[in-house]
């Protein structure tokens, strides 16, 4: 029996062994993988290899080049609110990904006129706004609907190389993983960095000690963001010497950086003398708060100072030119989110019923005292599921083993944990009784 002298598998387990001098073989998997490591070496990237998939998505290709308003308004089926933000993403992703096409086509560097020795700069973006209001969805959903892989990082998580905690190059691994290891399509994918804030030095003490890591952690990135050739641990981990890397270059990858920056407003306003007043617009109230300006009104008036002053190292906001503000959300926007999205929970919930022949009913008030809840615990949107799971468990419980119930509604009373649900039974459809009595 003989066996490849690259992976070890027996002829029978091979579709072809190909015999090399003194007793060497190799099976046709290690050719081929030999092979791909080749072209990838010698012959870089061909070209043409990027072409766009185009807006239906026929032509083969790493993405999808959809316009603006396309961009937006597929957004706006996932998302509720954020016009600003959408708006900003919808321009930056589609100059992106035309920046891509284009270069690759070879109407970029080489096209003569005017503008020939102009080269168009990788806009990364940066995402300032509060917790749960839909910065990691508006990533994830872009990620989607160009068609490219996508891969979030916290970058709390993050060290320099040689200390303890995750390096930075893992990013890239995760990407790659997205993409089930197609380098090509890694390279043209978005990776969302979660809490970018949390790694700025503290502003506090500027002047005495500075925060170090942070501040590592921040260079780190930087070489990621701006574009560099990362080999990266195909099982991801340490590197050791020994081990067998694959390059990923990161030049054209797409990096949006999210942070809530609590308090970065103040600086904006100190710097502006403008009044401040809550996060909210609905805050706003009666004359004299006219001339008061919201957080995020403050926010979208942000400058690179302000970004630094907060504990960003200048050449790190210098890598994320397009700045987008999201607006926290309001009880109107929280009851948007639980009906009129594609995978509304009321939709979830309802269709949960569905599948037991049963309709579930939100009463309008119900909906607002689960999106009130969701405002005092301050955590955006996150905070909806846990309430509706927690409401909804109860009914859930009985539901499955009560006979004939045809309709439950749920009302403010059952949200504030003062009534049982209304249940309609099919015998007695006129009546309503309490679900602990069916
Ligand atoms: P962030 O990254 O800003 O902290 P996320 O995007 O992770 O917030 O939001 C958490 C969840 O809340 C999302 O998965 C989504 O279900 C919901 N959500 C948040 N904001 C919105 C929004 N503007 N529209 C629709 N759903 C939202």
């Amino acid at each position: 029996m003989t066996f490849c002298s690259f992976c070890g598998k027996a002829q029978n387990e091979v579709r072809k062994m190909i015999a090399g001098p003194a007793g060497v073989h190799i099976c046709d998997s290690c050719v081929s993988v030999c092979k791909t490591i080749i072209d990838r070496e010698l012959a870089g990237q061909p070209e043409g290899k990027l072409k766009p998939k185009g807006t239906q998505g026929g032509e083969s290709g790493p993405f999808k080049l959809l316009k603006p308003a396309a961009i937006k308004q597929k957004l706006d089926e996932h998302i509720i609110g954020q016009d600003y933000a959408k708006r900003a993403l919808a321009v930056a992703v589609y100059n992106h990904y035309k920046r891509l096409s284009a270069e690759v086509n070879g109407e970029g560097k080489s096209s003569s006129g005017e503008f020939a020795d102009v080269e168009i700069e990788k806009s990364n973006i940066l995402l300032l706004g509060p917790t749960g209001s839909g910065k990691t969805l508006l990533a994830r959903t872009l990620a989607k609907m160009i068609d490219v892989p996508f891969a979030i990082v916290d970058a709390t998580t993050l060290t320099e190389a040689g200390y303890v905690g995750e390096d930075v190059e893992n990013i890239v691994l995760r990407l790659l993983q997205s993409a089930n290891n197609d380098v090509e399509r890694a390279q043209c994918g978005i990776i969302y960095v979660d809490e970018i804030d949390k790694i700025g030095r503290k502003t506090d003490n500027v002047s005495i000690t500075r925060d170090v890591s942070g501040e590592g952690v921040q260079q780190a990135l930087l070489k990621i963001i701006e574009g560099t050739v990362c080999n990266v641990p195909p099982q991801g981990g340490r590197k050791h010497p020994n081990q067998e890397y694959i390059q990923v270059d990161t030049s054209n990858i797409l990096f949006i950086c999210g942070g809530a920056f609590v308090g970065l407003e103040k600086m904006v306003q100190s710097r502006t003398n403008a009044k401040f007043m809550g996060f909210n617009r609905s805050d706003i109230s009666g004359d004299g708060a006219k001339s008061e300006r919201t957080a995020s009104e403050l926010l979208r008036e942000v400058q690179p100072e302000d970004l630094v002053h907060f504990g960003m190292i200048p050449e790190f906001i210098g890598r994320l030119p397009m700045v987008a503000v999201l607006d926290e959300l309001t009880v109107s926007d929280l009851e948007h989110i639980m009906q009129n999205t594609k995978n509304s929970l009321v939709k979830q919930y309802a269709k949960l019923f569905s599948m037991e022949q049963v309709k579930l009913h939100f009463t309008r008030d119900a909906i607002v005292a689960v999106a009130e809840k969701a405002i005092e615990l301050k955590t955006g949107a996150r905070a909806l599921r846990a309430i509706m799971e927690r409401i909804m468990m109860d009914v859930m419980y009985d539901l499955p083993q009560s006979e004939g119930v045809e309709e439950v509604t749920i009302t403010r009373g059952v949200v504030e944990g003062r009534a049982k649900p209304k249940v309609k039974s099919v015998k007695k459809a006129v009546q309503d009784k309490s679900m602990d009595a069916a």
